[in-house]
């Protein structure tokens, strides 16, 4: 299977110079290629989608959510299928591939009432005779580059609200896992989006840099790792473009001493392990405030051993493979050097029996304790199912250990203290936070986003901040002239 570009409404129809192959993580087997663009070919589709710009900034909001609903319904009505190619390329099982659907239609629920977010303000009168009044317009043609460990939600969180403003779009998914894309861009088509407004394009660092340098592009979305969204937000800004960068992560799950330790243990298994750790929301270091270590390790590890872990089309697993060969034999050298620096292994994953081909790409779910914040295990995004436990002795050692982290992307306290989870969501230098709910990722209707190292860039993703970004504003200072009004003055306007 060929997996190619989407440019202008159709399939592009050149031969690449460069393809990378497509895995099926689960059997560990080649099972197609992509075709990476060139600049050339990039080129090709921002013209396709400055074309288009020409006539889509103009159509009514009207035409914009009919086709935003009728997009919306065939989503919906064609969401198992996606679950199926989400898991062939991707790995995780299916059940979690439907609720990244659930979470993408979300976004394309909020885009449906894109009118009432692109409301201006109207002052009658602000002088004598004078009225002023704030128009939102779009920006032009827009870059969102995304990653593969969502390859629906992530171009879902951008791709909606950029078009619904009147932008048009050149969207570069992740090489790994590529066809999610083109299924979302058909359906557009479908749905009467017209021809250049959404164009795909398949690649890796050539087809990105082209559209963080290229004069047309006016604006780029991006969510990935950190030494990439750093890379992106540099380089997109440096040629006068609007950026947002969201990059990874390390999230904290604090245990206080009063949590009910019950749902703690199911909450962190949940969060560390579900997609086999490939979240930028998964918890990765669980703070156990003294003295609930033991006991909360004791019970997370019993639940682990209980997890099925296997093909995600089978029913009944959980637990996916990681997403390539590379991939997991990374998150498997941490396993020795968690080792080697003083960690506890206490559940190792190598051990896990595996419901699924041999040859896939296989670790089950694994736990250290007794982490140290200066151990690669800690320091580095691991993005796999290695989950760390750290202890403190008190509740400001934990928020201490917190906000010294470089990374503030999502975070969560259990507690049966209303006070100190108050006090937390105040105090923790992190841009969404749980209490009590492991994996706090914002309904559409407000906006996603970390802090410090996890976002460069001021707009978060989606909700009332992605419509931001996705235009600009303009104020108009308007007067119809009284008959009786005139003559000349040289003064400075003032309001009277
Ligand atoms: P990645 O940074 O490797 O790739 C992201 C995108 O950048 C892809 O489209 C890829 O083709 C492109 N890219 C890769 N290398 C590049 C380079 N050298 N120059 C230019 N472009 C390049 O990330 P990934 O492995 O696909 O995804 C996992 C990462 O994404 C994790 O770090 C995870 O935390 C993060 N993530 C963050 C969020 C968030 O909202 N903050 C959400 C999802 C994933």
């Amino acid at each position: 299977m060929r997996t190619t570009h989407w440019i202008g409404g159709k399939p592009w129809n050149g031969v690449a110079e460069r393809t990378g192959d497509i895995y099926d993580p689960a059997t560990g087997q080649v099972a197609g290629q992509v075709d990476f663009a060139t600049a050339e070919v990039v080129d090709e589709a921002v013209a396709a989608a400055g074309e288009a710009f020409t006539r889509w900034r103009t159509a009514s909001l009207a035409q914009r959510t009919n086709v935003m609903f009728s997009f919306r319904e065939r989503l919906h009505a064609r969401r198992s299928d996606l679950a199926q190619i989400i898991t062939a390329e991707h790995g995780k099982v299916l059940s979690d591939a439907a609720g990244e659907i659930q979470r993408g239609l979300e976004s394309v629920e909020f885009a449906c009432g894109i009118p009432q977010m692109l409301k201006g303000g109207f002052s009658e009168n602000a002088s004598t005779q004078v009225d002023v009044y704030s128009i939102r317009q779009p920006l032009g043609v827009v870059g969102v580059i995304t990653p593969f460990n969502f390859p629906a939600m992530v171009p879902l969180w951008f791709v909606p609200n950029a078009i619904a403003c009147g932008n048009t779009v050149v969207l570069k998914p992740s090489e790994k896992d590529p066809s999610s894309a083109n299924f979302l861009a058909e359906l557009f088509a479908e749905a009467g989006l017209p021809d250049g407004v959404l164009n795909v394009v398949h690649g890796d660092k050539e087809a990105v840099d082209r559209i963080l340098e290229h004069p047309s592009v006016k604006a780029v979305s991006f969510v990935g790792s950190t030494p990439i969204a750093r890379h992106v937000y540099r380089t997109g800004t440096h040629h006068g473009k609007r950026v947002q960068a969201l990059g990874g992560a390390k999230n904290h799950m604090v245990v206080l001493p009063d949590a009910d330790l019950d749902l703690a243990a199911d909450a962190a298994v949940s969060a560390g392990f579900g997609s086999a750790g490939e979240r930028c929301m998964a918890i990765s270091a669980v703070v156990a405030v003294d003295p609930v270590g033991d006991e909360l390790v004791a019970k997370i590890s019993e639940r682990m051993a209980a997890l099925r872990v296997g093909d995600g089309r089978r029913p009944g697993c959980e637990m996916g493979p990681l997403v390539t060969g590379a991939h997991r034999d990374r998150v498997l050298s941490y396993l020795d050097a968690g080792r080697s620096a003083g960690a506890q292994l206490v559940v190792d994953g190598r051990g896990h029996p595996i419901d699924g081909e041999q040859a896939g790409f296989w670790l089950g779910p694994t736990l250290f304790d007794h982490v140290d914040t200066d151990m690669s295990i800690y320091t580095d995004e691991i993005f796999g199912p290695v989950l760390s436990v750290l202890r403190v002795p008190s509740y400001d050692a934990a928020v201490e250990l917190v906000n010294a982290n470089p990374y503030g992307n999502g975070t969560a306290i259990f507690t049966n203290d209303g006070g100190a989870a108050r006090r937390y969501q105040n105090q923790v230098e992190v841009g969404m936070v749980g209490v009590n709910v492991p994996i706090p990722v914002p309904v559409s209707y407000y906006s996603f986003g970390g802090w410090k190292d996890s976002l460069f860039g001021d707009a978060h993703a989606y909700g009332p901040e992605g419509v931001n970004f996705f235009v600009r504003s303009k104020v108009v200072t308007s007067r119809w002239l009284d008959p009786s009004h005139g003559g000349v003055n040289l003064g400075f306007p003032q309001n009277s």
